[in-house]
């Protein structure tokens, strides 16, 4: 594999089976170059050769021969790392589910070794359900509850784990013997959307998410906006009142004092763990919902001045949200963003629905094993 396999797979992937004269035209590589690559291609099996007839005006009886990914070639495992959860999944070369599994455990006593030995547990499980052979599987994608190095192999911090610096790729990938990718869950799960999802027509997306915390992913141009090579978007800490609660950052006031399931569940007086249609309950205290809404839209509008996103997407409890509280911030954020903004914002709920955070895995794995073309 190399660089021009990637970018022959990347455009069958995104505008499905093309003739190789127009994968030369493309990709700006000579036909004979074209014909060498594809060659390797058909070889490993990751495409197949299509014969179409072709419409009114070709020669009678030539066929025309397209080239067309073949989905289930090979497959990646792909990992959400939530606080307190384990979301995995292992799908095809699409993204698309073939198998999923989750765990829930308690954070307040919880090692990286310990968790490391719960995701290596839940891998093999997956793996060992369908069945399907190591040769075939590419490698495994992680997302972690915050930022992760320029190399995507360690999870630099977590405020909700209180951890620094955990090497998750190095000692996931001495347990499963496969590599492994680490991204921020929640711009795997942005990835997973532009590429796989709602926002293939987007050029720049921002996914919001809420479960335990409020996070952000944005990609721009099909590229994951990674600032100082991190990319985690903090929306939820975003100051939305001077005098507030301390949040667990440790400022004052953040989005999250407001939007997070442990503020949500105290203003609703909701006593469960990992509580279902979170803001359908909220919805009963006036008072709470309405600061959610308003402070959320103060984030987005802010957001939306700054990193001009023309799809935002809802996800977690977000996505589950009531429509009263969507259509509230898809009225609400307009008026306060720039005109030409104004006018291309559009606010959709995650078309991945519960397995989001397992398929934004799948999709930085995807992205780093095997659409990147780089050797593996
Ligand atoms: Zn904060």
């Amino acid at each position: 594999m190399g660089i021009h396999h990637g970018a022959i797979l990347r455009i069958l992937r995104d505008d499905g089976p093309q003739s190789r004269a127009e994968l030369a035209r493309r990709t700006a590589l000579s036909p004979t170059a074209l014909t060498h690559l594809t060659a390797q291609l058909l070889k490993d099996g990751s495409v197949t050769e299509l014969s179409q007839n072709v419409g009114a005006g070709a020669a009678v009886g030539r066929p025309a021969i397209s080239v067309a990914l073949v989905p289930e070639s090979q497959f990646v495992v792909g990992v959400h790392l939530g606080a307190g959860t384990i979301h995995a999944t292992i799908t095809d070369l699409k993204a698309a589910p073939k198998t999923m599994a989750s765990l829930h455990f308690d954070t307040d006593s919880t090692e990286p070794k310990v968790v490391i030995g719960r995701v290596v547990k839940t891998v093999q499980g997956l793996i060992g359900k369908t069945g399907i052979a190591r040769s075939r599987l590419l490698g495994l994608g992680l997302g972690v509850p915050g930022p992760v190095d320029t190399e995507r192999r360690r999870n630099l911090q977590s405020i909700n784990y209180d951890w620094k610096d955990v090497p998750f790729a190095d000692e996931l990938e001495a347990a499963l013997g496969m590599p492994v990718v680490v991204e921020h869950n929640v711009s795997a799960m942005a990835l997973a959307e532009s590429r796989y999802g709602i926002g293939r027509d987007a050029d720049a997306l921002l996914y919001i998410y809420l479960r335990t915390g409020l996070g952000a992913g944005l990609v721009v141009h099909g590229m994951p906006f990674r600032p100082g090579g991190h990319g985690a978007v903090e929306l939820g800490h975003i100051q939305v009142v001077e005098h507030g609660e301390r949040c667990t950052c440790g400022s004052i006031g953040c989005l999250e004092t407001f939007l997070s399931e442990r503020a949500l569940s105290r203003a609703a007086h909701i006593d469960k763990p990992h509580p279902k249609n979170l803001l359908a309950a909220v919805e009963h205290y006036p008072e709470v919902w309405d600061a959610a809404v308003r402070h959320l839209t103060t984030a987005i509008a802010s957001a939306t001045n700054l990193l001009n996103p023309d799809l935002i997407v809802f996800g977690g409890h977000l996505a589950e949200a009531p429509d009263s509280f969507v259509d509230a911030i898809r009225r609400n954020v307009p008026p306060r963003v720039l005109p030409p903004m104004r006018d291309a914002l559009r606010f959709e709920r995650s078309s991945l629905e519960a397995g989001a955070g397992a398929i934004g895995g799948a999709a930085a794995a995807l992205d780093h094993l095997f659409y990147s073309g780089v050797p593996r």
